[in-house]
């Protein structure tokens, strides 16, 4: 073992590369290892010194290339060679980034670490697509959920489908594209109003950014009409879906034919 080495759990933002952070994109510039995940964007990797070494171990969407305990593994084994690893995912690394499972291995071990927070998709892909995730006038609560649902705690989903049906202005549920029939529903049956407007965003931040927009009502059968949306995307259901209309302004700068109606 060298000298101590050190982990930096870095967000690399939604898409958009020059959405980092001056500190995250400082801790690439010294990074002896890179541990990438599939949203990272790779144009992210040209900062890393040449020498540095690259490892992806991303996930598919129906597989896992690396297991989240050999990824555990790994940065703790990098680190105790004395390297200065950087562990960058997209996004926020602790939204739905299990940063905190990493930074929990490497704290047991008695490994130094930095969390180096980066801007989340629900926020960023959102602003992207013309809509605050918060207004004055439309929305003054925020939640960021899951869609990945588990099925296997029936009692705490009501409480939890109550609570953002009639409790959040705003909610903006990741991973959710293949449970969208199953969040509307709930969201429905649970006493939101049927017209409450809804916005998919996938792509958010980059060129191929692509909006679908609609009601709870009837988002669904606009989103099967629309095949281009694909993962990853951002469901946002709220009243701030609306602002879009004024305020879209980064399809505009790009050219991009919008799929709003
Ligand atoms: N840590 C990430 C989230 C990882 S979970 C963050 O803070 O953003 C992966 C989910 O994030 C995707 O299924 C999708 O819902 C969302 N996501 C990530 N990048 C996105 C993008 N550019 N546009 C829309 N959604 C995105």
């Amino acid at each position: 073992m060298s000298g101590a080495g050190k982990v930096y759990l870095v967000g690399a933002g939604p898409g958009d590369p020059k959405l980092i952070t001056v500190k995250g994109m400082e801790c690439l510039q010294k990074a002896e290892v890179v541990v990438y995940d599939r949203l990272a964007n790779p144009a992210l990797l040209e900062y890393a010194p040449q020498t540095a070494e690259r490892i992806y171990c991303g996930k598919l969407p129906d597989h896992h290339t690396m297991r989240q305990e050999s990824i555990n593994e790994l940065l703790a084994e990098k680190a105790l060679e004395g390297k200065v690893v950087v562990r960058l995912k997209g996004g926020d690394p602790c939204v739905f980034g299990r940063a905190g499972e990493e930074a929990q291995h490497l704290a047991e071990r008695g490994i130094a670490f930095e969390i180096v927070p980066g801007v989340t998709a629900g926020i960023a892909a959102s602003a992207y697509a013309g809509i605050p995730v918060t207004h004055r006038d439309h929305g003054s609560s925020f939640a960021v959920v899951t869609g990945h649902l588990r099925e296997d705690k029936p009692e705490l989903a009501v409480e939890k489908w109550s609570a953002l049906a009639n409790g959040i202005d705003t909610v903006a549920f990741y991973m959710g594209v293949a449970n969208l029939p199953l969040i509307r529903t709930q969201l429905i049956k649970h006493g939101r109003d049927p017209h409450t407007p809804v916005a998919v965003i996938s792509w958010g931040t980059l060129p191929q950014q692509a909006v679908v927009t609609g009601t709870l009502a009837d988002i669904e059968e606009r989103l099967a009409q629309n095949s281009h949306i694909t993962n990853p995307a951002i469901i946002l259901v709220g009243d701030v879906v609306k602002m879009r209309e004024k305020i879209n302004w980064f399809e505009a700068t790009l050219g991009i034919e919008q799929v709003q109606q």
